[in-house]
C-alpha cells in the first residue's frame, strides 16, 4: 500500500534491521529504543490490524511470532517474551499496518510491560452478557 511505512520496510524501500523473514512475514527491530530487544512482526501483505486480516495471514504472523520467540529464548539468553498488539486507534495503534510487538524478557529485568488498569466500570456479569458468543 502506498504511503505505508511498514509496506515500505517489507519491500526494502525503507531500511529496517531484518531479523527473520519468509514469503509472508517479516520480523525487524522496532526503532523506539524504549526497551531492549523490541521486535515487530508484520505480514508483508498490507492489512491494517487483526480486525482487517484474513486467517491465512494471521496464521503466518502467529507462526513467525512463535519462531522468533523460540529463537530469543533458546539461543539469545532470554527467559520469556511479552506479545503485544494494538488493533485500531481506540486501542492505541499508531502505525496502520498490522504488527505484533515482541518484548524479550529476562527474570528480574524490572521491565513493566503490563498496563496497570484503573478498575472496571461495569460488573463482570454485565460485560459477560454483552460479549458471550
Ligand atoms: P503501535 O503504537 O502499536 O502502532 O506501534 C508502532 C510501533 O512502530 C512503535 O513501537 C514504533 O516505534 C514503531 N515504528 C514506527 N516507525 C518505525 C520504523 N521506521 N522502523 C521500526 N519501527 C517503527
Ligand atoms: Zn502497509
Amino acid at each position: 500500500m502506498e504511503d505505508c511505512i511498514f509496506c515500505k520496510i517489507a519491500s526494502g524501500e525503507i531500511q529496517g534491521l531484518r531479523i527473520y523473514e519468509n514469503d509472508e512475514t517479516l520480523a525487524f527491530m522496532d526503532i523506539a529504543g524504549d526497551v531492549d530487544g523490541h521486535i515487530l512482526v508484520i505480514p508483508k501483505k498490507h492489512c491494517k490490524n487483526i480486525l482487517d486480516c484474513d486467517s491465512e495471514t494471521l496464521s503466518a504472523v502467529a507462526n513467525t511470532v512463535k519462531m522468533v520467540s523460540d529463537h530469543l529464548t533458546k539461543n539469545c539468553g532470554y527467559d520469556g517474551v511479552n506479545i503485544l498488539n494494538a488493533s485500531d486507534e481506540s486501542a492505541g495503534q499508531s502505525v496502520p499496518h498490522f504488527h505484533i510487538h515482541i518484548i524479550p524478557r529476562k527474570r528480574d529485568d524490572g521491565i513493566d510491560a503490563w498496563p496497570i488498569f484503573e478498575g472496571a466500570k461495569e460488573d463482570i456479569q454485565t460485560v459477560f452478557d454483552k460479549v458471550k458468543m
